[in-house]
């Protein structure tokens, strides 16, 4: 499973850009299954949502099917997502 971290998130979205293409192979962020909730004003994560199912225009994660890996994991800038087996 996923385990987020959004303390140590730097809010970059690009989690949300690979996502995105995992999907469309284009840039659409708006697709992602991740989304991490930003206070910006103060510059922290709240937390990191992932949407397990369809939701809006947000696709569920079908843990980067037909992919090398898990794109959110070797893309995020801040090492805020790691994989556990533990459930
Ligand atoms: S594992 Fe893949 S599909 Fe799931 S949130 Fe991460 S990038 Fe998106
Ligand atoms: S890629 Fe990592 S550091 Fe960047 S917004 Fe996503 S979770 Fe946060």
């Amino acid at each position: 499973m996923l385990v987020f971290y959004p303390e140590k998130c730097t809010g970059c979205r690009i989690c949300m850009i690979v996502c995105g293409f995992h999907f469309t192979r284009s840039l659409c962020p708006s697709v992602s299954s991740i989304e991490p909730v930003r206070f910006e004003s103060i510059g922290e994560t709240a937390t990191i949502k992932l949407y397990k199912e369809d939701e809006g225009k947000h696709r569920g994660c079908d843990l980067c099917e037909g992919e090398k890996g898990y794109l959110c994991i070797e893309f995020c800038s801040g090492n805020a997502i790691v994989w556990s087996e533990k459930n």
